[in-house]
């Protein structure tokens, strides 16, 4: 039989990892849930399996649904746990760490050589297809294809490489300083000891701990309201559906169209295509976008929109050109 002895799922002590991550004046949120799908403590199952069913009834009806994305710096423990009792959460591994070795993995004169075209292969790259031949080319031409670190990289390429991790929306947690507060976040609360109790109990606390903290940005989205930069309407009617955050990232991209331009590289029955490149820069590679005739869905090869949620400088420098100035 398997017994919980960790239950205090949202009420921490203050010796607990929680209270390391806020104010401890804040009230975290209490799920309004049924006593009976509560998990007691001392409770008794009759598997693991079991206890894991009654644990996602729980957090469903208490209304933490599972993340569709974690991204850590391959934390074996995290990976080991993720994987295992969060099968439908993809588990990204972050860029920016795993680029950072390459100084250390790859040998002082190969990382001389040939960093830069690396990073810029993994960072840039548009398309898996894309990425893999780029990376081929370069390991090929390096001597490098047989390099042990590398060639492990490349095996869980689909975890951290961006033309494969892109299409996943995730609020723009690549690799940057945002997925690094995530994970340390995360790691308060979880250890490679964790048992499996101790690692749904304790994610749970972090869930908590971050819905907690939406909450308290949701109360600042409402009662600050952004100064509008431009007459569109597009960008009052975002100032609206965006949070602040979002917001500033949105004018931002508003900000840069100017210095695009569009030619059409491609039409047929079905789509019209167009190269979007700044105007000024000599060798810009641009970027590609796409209109599909009968829906009028547009997408560009960027990927920001899907990976964001924010529509890029490219698309709305199209949006511009064809003067649609409300909401796409
Ligand atoms: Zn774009």
């Amino acid at each position: 039989m398997q017994s919980v002895d960790d239950i205090q799922l949202l009420s921490p002590s203050p010796s607990q990892p929680c209270e390391e991550s806020g104010n401890s004046s804040e009230e975290l949120y209490t799920p309004k849930v049924k006593n009976e799908v509560i998990p007691k403590m001392s409770q008794e199952f009759k598997s693991l399996e079991y206890v894991f069913m009654y644990y996602n009834n729980y957090a469903f009806k208490a209304g933490f649904t599972p993340p569709k994305m974690i991204i850590t710096d391959q934390d074996p423990a995290m990976t080991r746990k993720t994987d295992k009792h969060l099968p439908n959460t993809f588990h990204k591994y972050c860029i920016r760490h795993i680029v950072s070795k390459f100084s250390e993995k790859i040998g002082a004169l190969a990382y001389k050589e040939h960093y830069e075209q690396l990073k810029k292969c993994t960072w840039n790259s548009e398309s898996p297809k894309e990425f893999d031949a780029t990376w081929a080319y370069i390991v090929g031409k390096s001597n490098l294809s047989t390099h042990q670190w590398l060639q492990s990289m490349y095996e869980i390429h689909a975890r951290w490489v961006l033309a494969y991790t892109r299409h996943i929306f995730s609020v723009h947690m690549t690799s940057s300083q945002r997925a690094e507060i995530s994970h340390a976040f995360f790691k308060m609360y979880l250890s490679d000891n964790n048992s499996m109790y101790e690692f749904v109990t304790r994610f749970e606390r972090a869930l908590a701990r971050l819905r907690h903290n939406e909450l308290d940005s949701n109360h600042k989205d409402i009662n600050e309201k952004p100064v509008l930069k431009t007459s569109w309407l597009m960008e009052k009617k975002m100032s609206e559906l965006y949070t602040l955050h979002s917001f500033k990232k949105f004018q931002e991209e508003i900000f840069q169209i100017g210095g695009y331009v569009l030619t059409i590289l491609h039409e047929d029955e079905r789509r019209r295509v167009w190269k979007v490149h700044r105007e000024e820069m000599e060798g810009s590679r641009g970027r590609v976008v796409s209109v599909d005739k009968s829906s009028n869905r547009v997408s560009c090869s960027c990927q920001m929109f899907e990976f964001d949620g924010i529509p890029c400088r490219h698309l709305l420098a199209y949006l511009s050109l064809i003067q649609i100035k409300g909401t796409p």
